[in-house]
């Protein structure tokens, strides 16, 4: 039998057997958001910062999230426990529901809410031990960033481009200088001194950054949160990539050109030990 890993608008139910009615707006229109939360030895990791996110997008696109945070916490750990995943991510998505297509809002649609839970897809260790290469692509996304809705088209297009030409991932740049990566953000070591893009419309203020930054300044790790240029960053010392799903990870090259000696340096390695003890 098939195992019981999604949940749709209050009942639990194989992913198999999750319909939503194609006229819902987030396939119409990409109206709604998302989340990612992770699951570690069958816990549920940092929860709180995700649903708070979660309540900041709808909030921002005037979504009301149908159920509350400790109900959503509660389903969160019931579908944890049906599915029986053990290493793995929950995705969560919230739209404004089913309704004839209009631009506009439509009166009395009622939001759909869904999650599944599956294992995580293993990432090759060589991506930790010797470092990911990333390419530089123009950001060609819209100017909320910030806020995770469904709409990840040139995230996609970014992705697939990297890809195909050989990279693990893209860097993104923009007028005001580096923005963060196609699905995860990008920190970068300077003159000692742990530097990212600061949180606005530009990113998407990742859960994973955040917790970065706060253990690198409770280890005396200098920190700052600036606008750097592409030139910047081939200079920097190390050059990591954080997210959700592949927690810190070193990049060891940027279109073809070695970060620092080509292999991942200390603070990311100092970062991710840290990390890796947060994790239930
Ligand atoms: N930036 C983008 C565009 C993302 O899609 C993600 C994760 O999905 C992140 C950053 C990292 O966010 P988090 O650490 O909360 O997973």
């Amino acid at each position: 039998m098939a195992s019981i890993n999604a949940f749709l608008n209050g009942r639990f139910l194989p992913v198999e057997e999750a319909c939503i009615n194609v006229e819902d707006r987030g396939s119409l229109f990409g109206d709604g958001v998302y989340e990612y939360v992770r699951v570690s030895r069958g816990n549920i990791f940092q929860a709180a910062e995700h649903l708070e996110r979660l309540w900041r997008s709808a909030t921002a696109i005037e979504i009301t999230v149908p159920y509350s945070r400790e109900e959503i916490t509660g389903f969160m750990a019931e579908l944890v426990r049906l599915s029986g995943v053990y290493e793995a991510g929950i995705y969560i998505q919230l739209t404004r529901g089913t309704a004839h297509r209009t631009h506009h809002f439509p009166n009395g649609a009622t939001p759909n809410f869904f999650m599944v839970a599956r294992d995580f897809e293993p990432i090759p260790p060589s991506c930790y031990t010797e470092g990911v290469s990333l390419t530089l692509l123009p950001d060609e996304r819209w100017k909320r960033c910030d806020i995770k809705t469904l709409n990840l088209l040139p995230n996609v297009l970014a992705k697939e481009k990297a890809r195909r030409a050989g990279f693990y991932d893209a860097v993104l740049y923009s007028e005001l200088g580096i923005t963060e990566s196609t699905s995860s953000s990008v920190l970068t070591v300077m003159d000692g001194v742990l530097t990212t893009t600061p949180q606005g419309p530009w990113i998407l203020p990742g859960v994973t950054r955040n917790t970065v930054l706060t253990l690198a300044r409770e280890d005396g790790i200098p920190v700052s949160e600036r606008f750097f240029t592409a030139d910047e960053l081939h200079e920097a010392s190390e050059v990591m990539i954080t997210s959700t799903r592949i927690d810190v990870m070193p990049v060891c090259s940027i279109d073809g050109r070695p970060v620092g000696d080509g292999r991942p340096g200390p603070v990311c390695r100092r970062l991710s030990e840290l990390f890796c003890r947060l994790l239930p």
